[in-house]
């Protein structure tokens, strides 16, 4: 099996082109299990995770790119909005202190699990992907939403030859918040079992755009856009939350209809919804 450990963008980018079937290894967290188990066959293997250009945080009027093979802890490191705290609570939470130190944030996003639990908040950011490849020679990038890019469980559309270099987001409004919740099986180890993100702009005394998203309540994260209608351009009072909570309910149980999960997720959603909902409204206050 060829195998390149990339020093460069460039370097990683000409041995996908020379290799169009290569598999891209970052923290190998998700990767590794796979080829242990047999489940992976790769005729080449690119690993990513020295690549200084894929570990980069930079704002630009705004607009934010963070590098793909940035690892959870690299993440909590970076000075990032307050507001988007969301973020940082959601990486904190992933596996155990040598997960966070190896896994990274696009690896989470390619493996495109269903559970994967920086895909939500990404979601609320309506964040975009910046797709690399090399075509005879040249880079060539394309810009996809992450609402596009699953394409199903486990699935997405990188084309062969493609990596996934940055995860963009912004401009955030003023005193906009990220909120993050996860009802995990058990403390450190866990694999989501759900995950909700709500992101929320302040518009006078209520709320003007709210964007959510949830992991683990179908076979992709997603946007939650009837939750979303419910509390856009409202106040965030109780009769708003109680009314986004059965909404948000009745969507995962139309999702989920005959899986032996329905009755304890429609439950679990409500709680953990209003929870973010609640954290949001103690936040504006302090604000
Ligand atoms: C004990 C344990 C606990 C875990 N806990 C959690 C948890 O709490 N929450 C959670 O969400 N996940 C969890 N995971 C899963 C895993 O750690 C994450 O999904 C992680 O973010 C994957 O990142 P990685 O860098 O290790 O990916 P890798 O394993 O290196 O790659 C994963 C997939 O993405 C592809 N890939 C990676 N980077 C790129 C790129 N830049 N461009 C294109 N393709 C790319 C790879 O080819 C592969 O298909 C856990 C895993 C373990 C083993």
């Amino acid at each position: 099996m060829d195998l390149l450990k990339a020093a460069s963008l460039e370097q990683a980018l000409d041995f996908l082109e020379a290799h169009p079937g290569a598999r891209i290894l970052a923290g190998g967290t998700d990767l590794v299990i796979e080829l242990r188990k047999k489940k992976a066959h790769p005729a080449a293997l690119l690993d990513i995770s020295s690549v200084e250009e894929l570990k980069t945080v930079t704002e630009e009027n705004g607009r934010w790119r963070l590098g793909a093979a940035l690892t959870y802890g690299e993440l909590l490191e970076a000075a990032l909005p307050e507001g988007l705290s969301g973020l940082k609570q959601a990486a904190r939470q992933v596996g155990s202190p040598q997960i966070r130190n190896t896994a990274t944030v696009g690896g989470n996003v390619c493996n495109s699990s269903p559970a994967a639990d920086i895909v939500p908040p990404f979601l609320a950011l309506d964040a975009r992907l910046r797709l690399a490849s090399r075509q005879s020679g040249q880079t060539v990038e394309r810009v996809v939403p992450l609402s596009g890019f699953f394409t199903g469980k486990g699935h997405n559309c990188l084309l062969p030859g493609e990596l996934l270099r940055e995860i963009e987001f912004g401009p955030v409004a003023p005193g906009a918040e990220l909120v993050f919740e996860k009802l995990g099986l058990r403390e450190a180890l866990a694999i989501s079992r759900i995950c909700l993100a709500v992101y929320a702009e302040p518009a006078g005394d209520g709320l003007g755009k709210v964007r959510i998203a949830s992991g683990s309540l179908g076979e992709t994260g997603q946007r939650e856009p009837e939750t979303e209608d419910v509390l856009t351009n409202q106040l965030l009072d109780d009769e708003h939350i109680a009314r986004a909570q059965t909404v948000l309910s009745e969507a995962c149980a139309r999702r989920l209809a005959g899986r032996s999960t329905l009755p304890f997720k429609r439950e679990a959603v409500m709680g953990l919804l209003g929870h973010a909902l609640r954290t949001l409204n103690l936040r504006r206050d302090n604000q």
